[in-house]
Parts: C-alpha cells; structure tokens; sequence
C-alpha cells in the first residue's frame, strides 16, 4: 500500500513541486545520489575505483517532453564518456530512453541513443538502457536490438525484470541472440495483469531467470549484470556459479549508490566485479522517490529529518 502511494507521487507533478522545495528532501536524497554535477559525480566514482568498485554513471532525467530537452541529454551522456576517459575512470554509463525522447518519437529516440553509443565504441566504453514501466518494455527491446545488431554486446546492454510475466520469454530470447543484461526485480508501479504482485513471486522469479539466463559452457557469449541487494539473491549467485564452475567473467554484481556499501566492497575484495549504479543531476525526484518506496525505513528517515529541521 505504502509502496504503491510512493509509487504514484514519484510521477506525480504536483508532488514533485512540492517536496523538491524542501532542502531536508534534497539532503536525504543526497544519500542515494552522488551530487547535481558532473563534478561531484566523479568525485564519487574516483573513491569507488579506489575501493576497487566499477561504476555505471546515470546522469538523471526522464520522460523529456521536448526534442530539444532530449537532445540536450544525448549530448550531456557524449560529455560523461568524454570525461570517464579524460579522467581514466572505470565507469560506463547508463540511461532512459525516455530521457532521449521515446515519448516525442522512437525515431528521434534511437538517433539521439546512436549517437551516444557510437560515441562510446570510438572510447571503448558501454551503455546500458535503462528498463523503465511495462509501457516501455517493447520498445525498449527494439530500440536495443537494433543497438546490438549496430554495436555488439561490449558497447550496448539492457535490463529485464524480474517482477514482469514476460521476463522469462525475453531473456530466453536475449540469451541466446548473446546479449548483455542486467537483472533487477523491478521498480516501477504494474499492474497484476503484467506482473507479480506478490514479492515472494518475484524474488523467486529472479532467481530463475538467472540461473536460466546464465552462460554456463560460454557458447552464447550471453553476460549477465546481478542487480540486487538481496543477500539471499547474491548468496545464490555465488554458489550457483562455484558450483557449475562458471568463469567470473561471464557476470557481475551491480548495486545502487548509496545501498549496501558495506556489501558492495565485500564483493570486490572477494574479487568479483561488483559495479556500482552512480546518479546524478538535478532531476533526482523520482529516481528518489522509487528508492523510498523500496524500503519503508527510509521514509521514516525522511521524515524524522523533516521535523528535525
Ligand atoms: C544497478 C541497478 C540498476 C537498476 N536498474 C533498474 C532498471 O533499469 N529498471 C528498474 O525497474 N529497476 C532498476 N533497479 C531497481 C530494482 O528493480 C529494485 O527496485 C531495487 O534494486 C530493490 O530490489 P533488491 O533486488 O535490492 O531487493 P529488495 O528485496 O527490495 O531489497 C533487498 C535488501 O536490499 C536493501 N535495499 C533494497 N532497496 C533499498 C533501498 N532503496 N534503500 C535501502 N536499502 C535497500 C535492503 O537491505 C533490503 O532488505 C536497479 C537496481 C540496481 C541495483
């Protein structure tokens, strides 16, 4: 329930100009972002690397109105890649396709993302799309296709979730056309008719398809991101890949900024690459909001500070 009012604010225009104004939401979400600039961001990802943590930087926005606005982002996400090499950071970067314009026109969309994905092969570097609401899900995966048919799977990537009936047909299909995914349960608001409700069923969802997915004799080149908190989920990862003797070089680890630190530096020093998803920008309202809808403590945090200050 709580979850779901959360949910709704976080794409509520009226919430969002009303809790923005507030300086103590701005600093517990600073918790979860790395700062509004680009300057704070790798300050951020500079101490991840030394602890031995790799970064996927997402510089924050969505659901862009304009084509103008949309391109703006395209040519931010050229200036990020430009900087991760400059500064010799190990970092990639993630996005929306909303952000680039998906809901103006796929065609405007997939020419902004061909830009940044081009940008990023001439550096080396890799993009992953972002998965956003069940709305998005097909295009999202024709938009990545056509990037992966352009780019390969080491410059171009997405994300399934776990939450979503669906799921286990796409990464069925994502498996075998040797893609780079990124496995998460899911943060947005669905309906029962497209996705689990109950959070048994999904967490025992993901651990299917990722074992499914996983390349266990390495002939699909398949590459799988394990983007959770779940100790029980990481645990499982762990034992399944000893147990099948599956190279470290076929998964990761990914973690949000700001969750499980403690973890997140555990896994590295166990000595499997463990990334860590860095946002930043002045659009963190609803990239904040999912994230207290995730936890109920931290709402409570939120508002203890709230009455605080
Ligand atoms: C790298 C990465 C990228 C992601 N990309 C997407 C995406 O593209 N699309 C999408 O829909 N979702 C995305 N998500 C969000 C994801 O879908 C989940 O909503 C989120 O990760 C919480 O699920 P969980 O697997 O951590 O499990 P949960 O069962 O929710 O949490 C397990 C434990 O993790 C900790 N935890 C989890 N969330 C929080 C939090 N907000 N604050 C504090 N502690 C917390 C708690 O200790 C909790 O008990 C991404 C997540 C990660 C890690």
């Amino acid at each position: 329930m709580l979850r779901s009012v959360l949910l709704y604010l976080s794409e509520a225009a009226w919430a969002k100009a009303l809790i923005t104004r507030f300086f103590v939401a701005r600093r517990v979400a600073r918790r979860f972002v790395a700062g509004e600039t680009l300057a704070e961001a790798v300050q951020a990802v500079r101490k991840l690397n030394a602890d031995g943590l790799t970064v996927t930087l997402d510089y924050l926005g969505e659901s862009v109105q304009s084509a103008q606005d949309a391109s703006e982002a395209a040519d931010q996400y050229i200036h990020i890649l430009d900087t991760i090499a400059s500064n010799n950071l190990r970092a990639t970067v993630s996005l929306k396709l909303t952000q680039l314009g998906l809901n103006i026109s796929e065609e405007l969309c997939l020419g902004n993302l061909r830009r940044i994905v081009e940008h990023a092969r001439e550096l080396s570097n890799h993009v992953t799309i972002d998965m956003e609401s069940h709305h998005y899900t097909d295009a999202t995966l024709r938009i990545f296709r056509e990037m992966h048919r352009s780019f390969g799977r080491a410059h171009v990537g997405t994300v399934i979730q776990a939450y979503l009936y669906r799921s286990e047909q796409d990464m069925a299909a994502l498996k075998a056309e040797g893609a780079f995914v990124r496995l998460c349960k899911g943060a947005y608001k669905e309906p029962p008719d497209v996705a689990f409700p109950r959070k048994a069923d999904v967490d025992a969802n993901f651990l299917k398809l990722m074992r499914a997915f996983i390349d266990t004799d390495g002939s699909t080149g398949a590459y799988l991101g394990v983007a959770s908190h779940d100790q029980r989920i990481i645990d499982a990862m762990r034992d399944y890949a000893t147990s099948n003797n599956i190279p470290r070089n076929r998964f990761e680890f990914q973690m949000l900024y700001g969750i499980r630190s403690d973890l997140q530096r555990k896994l590295a020093q166990e000595g499997y690459t463990m990334r860590v998803y860095v946002p930043f920008g002045t659009q963190w309202y609803p990239y904040f909001m999912r994230r207290l809808a995730e936890r109920p403590a931290n709402l409570w945090f939120f508002i203890s500070n709230f009455f605080r200050s």
